[in-house]
């Protein structure tokens, strides 16, 4: 059985375990801190921190893994991705204080120190711009760095900027852009995996992008006078075009279509408006194109 390292902490933890269960893949372990569990009967998860995953797909002793891109690049291991799970969406970015002159990494000057709890890619990052850089690995709260008069700069994970922006320091640059991914060892080295094990995985890229698909996806199906068919597609695109159903005996048929989720308000306003009733609007779990 193929197995996946997954985080055994932390929202990321929870954001997968969602994702599995979602895409029909129960997580099914003996207990709450148990080391492995089934997942569906279909893969063997081991839980381990998200920042020891990379080494343990790069060096085999999982077949793939879900973790955060940040991690993955400081790593520095031979990983690929073989799919954005979109959340844990952040970027690892340097920062300056909020009154020196620096605009662009171009402004830097000499051999500023840079505080990070990422000092390998942060030092291939400044060695891509061509800076000299002195890092200073923190293994926590980087922002406080220049407070303390340890750095000038820092290399930190930034989400909203609000920490930044308290602790009085502006975005400069960006080094990566990072969310959840699921990884696994490149495809051309002799530690690839084989068909077989590729084919499990493609199948469940499949299953977990089908629900990532659905969650932004709204099922709608309304009752629609005929008359007003023309108008209602205009406002039920779908997928493919809505299926339009006869209702027996009367001059409504029944019109059910796949719409995006963020203008659901806006569509049953709209199909009220043109005179729909039986509205009815679910959730979808999966969708495959
Ligand atoms: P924010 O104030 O929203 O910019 O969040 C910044 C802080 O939250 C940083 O110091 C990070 O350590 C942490 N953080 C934000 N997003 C993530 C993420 N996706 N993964 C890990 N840590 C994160």
């Amino acid at each position: 059985m193929l197995k996946i390292a997954l985080p055994n902490k932390g929202r990321l933890a929870d954001d997968v375990r969602e994702l599995f269960n979602d895409a029909g893949l129960e997580v099914r372990s003996r207990g709450e801190r148990a080391l492995t569990a089934s997942l569906g009967g279909e893969f063997e998860a081991i839980f381990v921190r998200a920042q020891d995953i990379p080494e343990f797909v790069a060096d085999g002793a999982a077949d793939a893994g879900i973790t955060g891109w940040d991690l993955v690049s400081e790593s520095g291991r031979h990983l690929t991705q073989l799919m954005d799970l979109e959340f844990g969406r952040c970027r690892l970015s340097v920062a300056v204080r909020d009154e020196s002159g620096i605009q662009s990494v171009a402004d830097l000057q000499g051999s500023p120190r840079v505080a990070t709890c990422f000092p390998r890619a942060t030092q291939r990052f400044f060695e891509q711009h061509g800076k000299r850089v002195e890092v200073v690995p923190v293994s926590g709260a980087a922002e406080i760095a220049p407070h303390l008069g340890i750095a000038d700069i820092v290399v930190d994970l930034v989400s909203t900027g609000s920490t930044l922006k308290v602790n009085g320091l502006r975005e400069v640059a960006t080094v990566l852009e990072s969310s959840a991914r699921l990884i696994a060892v490149d495809g051309a080295s002799p530690r690839a995996n084989a068909e077989d094990k590729q084919h499990k995985l493609d199948e469940l890229v499949m299953a977990l992008s089908s629900v990532l698909r659905a969650r932004g996806k709204r099922y709608v199906m309304a009752n629609v006078p005929k008359a007003q068919l023309e108008k209602v597609k205009g406002v039920l695109p779908g997928l493919n075009g809505p299926t339009v159903v006869d209702v027996l005996g009367g001059n409504v048929v029944a019109v059910h279509a796949v719409v995006d989720a963020k203008g659901i308000y806006r569509t049953v306003a709209s199909l009220k408006a043109l005179g729909c009733e039986g509205i009815l609007v679910t959730r979808i779990e999966r969708l495959m194109p």
